[in-house]
């Protein structure tokens, strides 16, 4: 009723007034990012890119997988621009002059490729299989992988297949230039290496410069080897963004899709955790990774902007150890917004170190 919206809204403003961290969305759609903003976010923090490459899509992303050499996958790309272009004007306009940080495509392939089981059926049994279904099951048993999770993924993906982020960088650069106010900013999905990230900006750069649109290029920090590079990594980074479900799974070795149901509750039992390092940040472990890389990355860099985007960025302990660690920002799931912007007011008033709830 419209006394306690009043009232949540009033605390909302005081935790607001208080809290130095600002709280930014995750949102792929422009309808998301219009729930984000009413829920009070201040930017988007992680706009994924990979559901734009699904649905009707998905022809022509098997088109790129299947291109026979450059003209065949430049022209898949081709097709895929205007879309992409598209994408992010309707985000762009969503959020008015607010940033969004755009992560170029981190797609496990397996995502994105027809099973291996049922296009092998496929081949071998129905009277209507293609020339192309042929090609794409030699394509998908090629590209089969053990663990797509730790395959060719992110960054890895943009650098083997050429054009791939240019395309991308290129519809982002178009898309802001068509939107008055638009503050894109370029996210490099699951660096380890600064040369791989090097590699991404200068090409990502020579694009800017080319359409005259400004924006900063920044990276994930979720493969620990990048925490623990973060001072050459700064060197090629505007800013950091902590994907802290890559680095629970990468830190404690657990695979983010399977290991809930095989033995977290013998885990919770036995108190090795207390609740899931997947829900709340483990502060010993991936939290010291966090802390070598925002002082090591502020250290190379001092103006670095740094914030976290995976889904810790909206449980209330996890924002506590953002502000005390002096992240800039948290960015969690729109319906999070409001319990992101309230645990970040506590956290300050709390004091930096000190746990009131
Ligand atoms: C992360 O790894 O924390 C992250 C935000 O990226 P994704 O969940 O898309 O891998
Ligand atoms: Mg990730």
């Amino acid at each position: 009723d419209d006394d306690l919206v009043r009232a949540v809204d009033r605390i909302l403003g005081h935790a607001d007034s208080a809290r130095r961290l600002l709280v930014r969305a995750n949102a792929d759609t422009p309808e998301d990012a219009a729930r984000a903003r009413r829920f009070g976010a201040q930017g988007i923090g992680l706009c994924r890119t990979e559901h734009m490459f699904l649905g009707e899509r998905r022809q022509l992303v098997e088109d790129l997988v299947l291109a026979d050499g450059e003209e065949e996958r430049q022209a898949a790309l081709d097709a895929l621009e205007p879309l992409q272009k598209s994408d992010f004007i309707g985000i762009f306009k969503a959020m008015g002059g607010d940033p969004v940080t755009i992560r170029l495509i981190d797609p496990p392939l397996h995502e994105f490729l027809p099973d291996l089981v049922d296009l092998s059926v496929k081949v071998a049994t129905s009277p209507d299989v293609t020339d192309k279904d042929r090609r794409l099951l030699a394509a998908v048993k090629r590209l089969h992988e053990a663990n797509p999770m730790l395959g060719l993924r992110g960054v890895r993906l943009g650098l083997v297949i050429p054009g791939l982020f240019a395309m991308q960088v290129r519809a982002i650069a178009q898309a802001a230039a068509e939107v008055p106010g638009a503050r894109p900013e370029i996210m490099i999905p699951l660096v380890a290496a600064v040369q791989e990230l090097e590699s991404v900006r200068e090409e990502a750069s020579r694009i800017l410069a080319e359409t005259g649109v400004e924006a900063l290029i920044g990276t994930m920090i979720e493969v620990p080897r990048a925490a623990l590079t973060a001072a050459q990594i700064a060197e090629a980074a505007q800013f950091f963004s902590f994907g802290t479900n890559d680095l629970t799974q990468m830190t404690w070795g657990f695979s983010r899709d399977d290991v809930e149901a095989a033995f977290f509750s013998r885990y919770l039992e036995l108190g090795i955790f207390g609740v899931s390092p997947f829900e709340t940040l483990d502060r010993d472990g991936v939290g010291r990774l966090i802390r070598i890389a925002v002082e090591e990355g502020r250290a190379a860099r001092p103006d670095l902007h740094v914030g976290i985007c995976g889904e810790h960025g909206g449980d209330p302990d996890s924002v506590h150890f953002c502000h005390e660690v002096g992240l800039d920002y948290v960015s969690c799931s729109p319906f999070r917004i409001p319990v992101a912007r309230l645990e970040a007011g506590r956290a300050a008033l709390a004091g930096i170190g000190s746990d009131t709830r």
